[in-house]
């Protein structure tokens, strides 16, 4: 058999969305054999909620966070997949050669009010089986009662993606971007198609990995998918070289917000569902009234939305005859974004898989 009738045997999947998790999609997909497209709306890969985000890869919060659902702690299972995620990450920021990116310090801080709150909160994680040790260096809490978490990690979420993207390209994988006019229709039956203006594309299975946006492209077939967009704000300084600041992320609890350093900048980020980035900004000025001084004015500020599901758990399988789902990482989906391609890949290639979120859509 000619290498050229073997790549015409190999299954083609369409991935709409190049976020982190249709990148992963891809990565995962290509390394079984498989040929992938990514259509992406925009300019260029990571630029929806992944392109800047807090960096944490935070296996310790992987309980349900949004307040606007009452969603259920999604427990174990979804922690499991994270720590599995996170070495999958971290193998996979090797082989990409991000050296700098996997030689930061280990762990995220959370700093609290007061110290009956830490202790509150060491309490509940200890029986959730969550390492978090109390804090005694005043650097890395900024002087605040707070919790460092071992298990945890960080890096540059925008600097892997685009990292992944080129791997896939290398590879072989299609990114075709400004794909601003996707449209799903059935054909064949129940088979689910793809096109993109005139163009249709031959597509064994479809991926939908479009972040908060996915629920829109899955109307178009009327499908309903219960993730809803959360919005958060980041505001990017200059990294000052004068003051003494903490080396990995310090997640303020009461606002969902980290101060998270990067290589050359200080990222202050997150929050839930605020219209603006002005209670980011004045929480941390409570916090560091100093340093935020001396950070000065933002370089950037930067809103995205997080796909937040129902259940508090991603949504990971089989919508229809040949389409997939996966989105709806909320706070997490930088932390799970490894494992989540590699479940996809797993599923698509009919393997058995220990973690699966399937849902079927309505
Ligand atoms: C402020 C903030 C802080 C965060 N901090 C962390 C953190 O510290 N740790 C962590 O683990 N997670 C964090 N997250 C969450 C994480 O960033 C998200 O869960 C993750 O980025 C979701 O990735 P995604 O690929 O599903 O979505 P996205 O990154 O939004 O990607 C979806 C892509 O699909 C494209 N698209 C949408 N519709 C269409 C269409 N019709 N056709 C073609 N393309 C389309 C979009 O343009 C986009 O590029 C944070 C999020 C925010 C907002």
């Amino acid at each position: 058999m000619r290498l050229s009738d073997m790549t015409a045997l190999s299954p083609h999947i369409v991935i709409i969305g190049a976020g982190l998790i249709g990148l992963s999609c891809a990565d995962s997909l290509l390394s079984a054999g498989m040929e992938v497209t990514l259509l992406e709306a925009r300019s260029g890969p990571v630029q929806g909620a992944s392109f800047a985000n807090s960096g944490m890869i935070h296996p310790s919060q992987s309980g349900g966070w949004a307040q606007a659902f009452p969603a259920p702690d999604a427990g174990q299972s979804i922690r499991d997949f994270a720590l599995k995620s996170r070495d999958l990450l971290e193998r996979r920021m090797d082989s990409l050669g991000l050296k700098a990116m996997r030689a930061r310090p280990r762990g995220c801080y959370q700093l609290f009010d007061t110290d009956m709150a830490a202790r509150q909160a060491q309490a509940d994680y200890a029986a959730r089986q969550i390492q978090a040790n109390p804090v005694t260096d005043p650097v890395s809490t900024f002087s605040r009662p707070g919790l460092y978490f071992p298990d945890d990690r960080s890096g540059d979420a925008r600097a892997y993606g685009r990292a992944l993207a080129e791997s896939v390209q290398e590879r072989g994988g299609l990114l075709i971007t400004d794909a601003t006019e996707v449209r799903l229709h059935r054909h064949g039956g129940s088979r689910v198609g793809v096109r993109l203006g005139t163009h249709r594309f031959k597509a064994d299975h479809v991926i939908i990995a479009c972040g908060a946006q996915s629920p829109a492209l899955l109307a178009q077939l009327g499908l309903t998918l219960p993730v809803v967009p959360i919005r958060g704000w980041a505001a990017d300084f200059a990294r000052p070289d004068k003051i003494d600041l903490p080396r990995i992320p310090v997640m303020d609890v009461q606002t969902r917000s980290a101060f998270t350093p990067f290589r050359n900048r200080i990222r202050l980020s997150g929050t839930l569902g605020e219209a603006s980035a002005a209670p980011l900004l004045a929480r941390w000025a409570d916090i560091l009234p100093v340093s935020m001084q001396t950070l000065g004015a933002p370089l950037q500020i930067w809103s995205g939305l997080r796909p937040v599901s129902q259940t508090g758990a991603p949504i990971i399988g089989r919508v229809a005859d040949g389409l997939w789902v996966n989105a709806g990482h909320a706070h997490m989906g930088w932390t799970l974004c490894a494992a989540s391609g590699r479940l996809m890949s797993d599923l698509i290639a009919g393997k058995a898989v220990e973690n699966s979120f399937d849902y079927t859509a309505t």
